[in-house]
């Protein structure tokens, strides 16, 4: 293998402690920041994911409220829950873990969040504000997350090709803007392929750096990487394994074996870019809490995002 690995796991904990540091620093001011978290119904993966991030919360000093409503709650006690958060002067971030049950109108949700409290940056205020090129608006964490990983390699994006397979709102369409912000770990060549992309091969081929965000097993095989590139590999998918006791093992988007091959860097799967979406949600929380606790003193109501 000639790629080294860009280790997610080792990434995501310097980041756990840079956020731990400046929530003791927070503390000794009365402020302890808090994310509430809102997880609708009983999907036990969502529940496994929630609890990780509850965890990582309260080991960076971070103080976490779960609201679990069951999956028949109604469309307005929902936005009461959101109203309660986004009064809640203990509330730095909120997060409404989706997809929601298709009763409720996930939007509406998403939109009520208050934009300065938005720590997973959905809200079209950050989302508009981030692509207009707005430092301070919260980004989403995924995304975030990739380029911090790029970033702490050392490797140099500005004027690179970046190739991104993908474009929801949530991976994809929101790693395009961050890649091409006038931001010294961006000012990328952005090319976005998707579903409807001819060739997909020709044009993975031409990224010096290729972010990988589809939800296919092992779609990008290695002969559509370009010669030492950085392979970033958000996929997570779940392909059966008899030979393993739970009957899955956990695959990228990327066939890992060959790209590395190729590649300069790349992330595994898992332990790659998963571990650095909760660092990044525990990091805007806490710069949320950082703004209102500067708000407060200055006497003013914060910015949106
Ligand atoms: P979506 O299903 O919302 O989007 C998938 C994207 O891939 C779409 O833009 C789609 O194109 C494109 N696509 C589908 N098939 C192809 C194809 N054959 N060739 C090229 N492009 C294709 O997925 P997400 O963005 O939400 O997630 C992507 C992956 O990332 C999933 O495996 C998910 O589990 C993982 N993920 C991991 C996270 C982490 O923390 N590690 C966080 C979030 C997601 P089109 O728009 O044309 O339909």
């Amino acid at each position: 293998m000639a790629a080294q690995i860009l280790d997610g796991r080792r990434i995501a904990a310097e980041i756990r402690s840079e956020v731990a540091e400046r929530a003791r620093v927070l503390s000794r001011t009365g402020v302890r920041p808090g994310l509430g978290v809102v997880l609708v119904g009983d999907d036990p993966a969502s529940h496994v994911y929630v609890r990780m991030k509850t965890r990582a919360c309260e080991e960076a000093g971070l103080h976490a409220r779960d609201i679990t409503p069951p999956a028949d709650i109604g469309q307005a006690d929902l936005l009461s829950i959101v109203d309660e958060l986004n009064a809640d002067p203990e509330i730095h971030g909120i997060l409404v873990q989706l997809p929601l049950p298709r009763h409720l109108d996930e939007r509406e949700v998403t939109e009520r969040i208050d934009p300065s409290k938005d720590v997973d940056g959905f809200h079209p205020v950050n989302q508009g504000r981030m692509a207009q090129g707005d430092p301070h608006a919260f980004r989403p964490a995924t995304p975030a997350g990739v380029q911090e990983l790029i970033r702490r390699t050392g490797v140099d994006t500005s004027g690179a090709h970046v190739v991104i397979v993908g474009r929801s709102n949530i991976v994809g369409m929101p790693m395009s803007q961050i890649m091409l912000q006038k931001d010294p770990g961006a000012n990328a060549t952005v090319t976005v392929a998707h579903s409807r992309t001819r060739d997909l091969g020709a044009v993975t081929r031409q990224g010096e750096i290729l972010i990988v965000a589809v939800g296919r097993p092992e779609i990008v095989r290695g002969d559509m990487v370009r010669e030492g590139a950085v392979v970033i590999d958000v996929g997570v998918n779940r392909v059966e394994d008899p030979s393993l006791e739970r009957g899955y093992r956990l695959v990228g988007d990327v066939a890992f074996d060959e790209a590395a091959e190729r590649a300069s860097w790349i992330t595994p799967v898992p332990g790659g870019v998963g571990p650095m979406t909760i660092a990044m949600l525990l990091r805007n929380t806490v710069t949320s809490a950082e703004r209102i606790g500067r708000m407060a003193t200055a006497g003013a109501a914060p910015a949106a995002g």
